[in-house]
């Protein structure tokens, strides 16, 4: 097996294996055939005197890293990759700044990382990037002397090409994804918009459903949808400790009908529009008053970004705005927490819920609705409403699938979960766990390899 050299913008340190189900596999197909994970430090210095790579090993695996600069950090990682390429993928032109300081920030830290990398590499050695910060990683490698197999994996979603095409110099973004040797995405969906653009705008043509030719390259482009480790989550919302926890869940405050979000506190996420069909519905379903409760956890992310600080704003006024209009001494209607909380926390969480409110505006894939699922009783399941926009809803059709932007379709879906009869909600549960079981994160990272480890196709 030839050695895996992962790139990504941020690295998970092997002692932190308890973060995501993504990282924990990635870790084990590193250890597992040997290789170098390479990426961001994290860290951030006054300029490029300060910069230089750090390894570290452990058992057969290299960590390679290396800071940014503060320029970097404000121009690429702000400025390109979360104030412009961010919104764009995720249609929200509306919100998308573009300067040519930024845009030129994200080529040069892109030549940096693989000036920094070509010289790691062996000429066996297989290299998969991750996501929207490297998409330029493989024409700095290219132009290098590189002529390795190079893979790429898109977390996010890519947006039709009429969307695209308002980023400035979207065409050097796009042949820039045409020299990776394989490029994945979430969705069908996704798969086929990157396919559209490179048909219709940049002279390539499909010569089989997953292949394209396009700037004198064979490119396989193709849908890998991620997921998690399913056994893992459902082992810790069924574990002893996380009983506990729903019993305490269930006691506080007195709720029988727990509803729960979770997400990043991200504008994509829908939390505003979720809080206002929650309204609507107890304006609609006004018997569900003093029993239901919607737990929205949302951690803080990104917030030197101004997009960030107002959707907080937005949202602490509308929970304060139906806590005051609904609550009473003995029920909070909605409880916000603006913070991360462990992952075994989660999971009880979950369980002990009998809705999970799954909405985003858009999103890539959606792991937080593949959570929900592994967390419940398959004895008294939980129901999944999962919005038509996330990425997870092109294969999880027996969620409650809804739109996300129809404050009463909600409404009226979070109804339609309270009175769902067992025999239903144990029906959905089991198609919906075999089908997050047959896409888990392991088998999303052994397809992916399967692909990049294959032979090259010949022109
Ligand atoms: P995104 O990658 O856009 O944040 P996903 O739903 O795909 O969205 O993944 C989010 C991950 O972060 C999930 O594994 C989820 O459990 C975790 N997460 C989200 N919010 C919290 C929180 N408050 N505390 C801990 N983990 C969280």
């Amino acid at each position: 097996m030839r050695r895996l050299v992962i790139v990504s913008n941020r690295v998970a340190e092997p002692e932190r294996q308890a973060a995501g189900g993504l990282a924990v596999c990635i870790l084990d197909g590193l250890l597992e055939r040997g290789g170098v994970w390479f990426g961001w430090s994290g860290d951030i210095v006054a300029d490029e005197s300060g910069i230089g790579v750090s390894c570290t090993r452990r058992d057969n695996v290299t960590v390679v890293t290396m800071p940014l600069t503060e320029r970097d950090y404000a121009e690429y990682y702000l400025g390109y990759c979360n104030a412009a390429l961010w919104p764009v993928h995720h249609y929200r032109l509306d919100l998308a700044r573009f300067t040519q300081e930024n845009t030129e920030a994200y080529r040069r830290v892109n030549e940096r990382f693989a000036e920094e990398l070509a010289p790691i590499l062996t000429k066996t050695d297989v290299v998969w990037a991750h996501d929207y910060h490297l998409i330029a990683l493989a024409a700095g490698l290219r132009s290098r002397g590189v002529r390795n197999r190079l893979g790429f994996f898109l977390h996010i979603p890519f947006p039709p090409p009429d969307v695209l095409m308002a980023v400035p110099e979207h065409e050097w973004l796009v042949d820039s994804f045409l020299q990776y040797d394989v490029i994945g995405f979430q969705t069908k969906m996704d798969q086929s918009n990157f396919c559209r653009f490179v048909c219709e705008h940049a002279g390539g043509e499909m010569i089989s459903d997953d292949t394209l030719r396009a700037g004198g390259r064979i490119v396989t482009v193709s849908a890998f949808p991620v997921g998690i480790n399913v056994d893992a989550f459902a082992e810790m919302a069924s574990s002893a400790e996380a009983q506990k926890r729903i019993r305490w869940l269930h006691r506080c405050g007195e709720p029988r009908l727990n509803i729960i979000g979770v997400d990043r506190l991200d504008y994509t996420k829908g939390l505003p529009d979720r809080f206002r069909s929650f309204k609507r519905f107890l304006e609609l379903h006004p018997e569900n008053c003093k029993a239901a409760t919607l737990m929205q956890i949302a951690p803080p992310t990104r917030e030197e970004v101004k997009a960030y600080c107002d959707i907080r704003h937005e949202l602490e006024a509308l929970s304060g705005e139906i806590n005051g209009q609904f609550g009473d001494f003995d029920w909070t209607p909605v409880r916000y927490v603006h913070r991360s909380v462990p992952r075994d926390t989660l999971a009880a969480l979950y369980r002990g819920s009998q809705i999970g409110l799954v909405t985003p505006l858009r999103d890539g894939m959606n792991l937080v609705a593949k959570e929900y699922i592994a967390a419940q009783d398959p004895e008294n399941p939980g129901v999944l409403i999962l919005s038509r926009f996330a990425g997870a809803a092109e294969d999880l059709q027996e969620a409650l699938i809804v739109n996300p932007y129809d404050v009463d379709e909600v409404a009226q879906a979070i109804h339609k979960a309270v009175i769902m009869p067992l025999e239903e909600r144990k029906q959905r549960h089991a198609a919906l766990l075999a089908k997050i079981r047959e896409h888990d994160a392991c088998n999303w990272m052994a397809s992916f390899l399967r692909a990049l480890d294959a032979p090259p196709i010949p022109m």
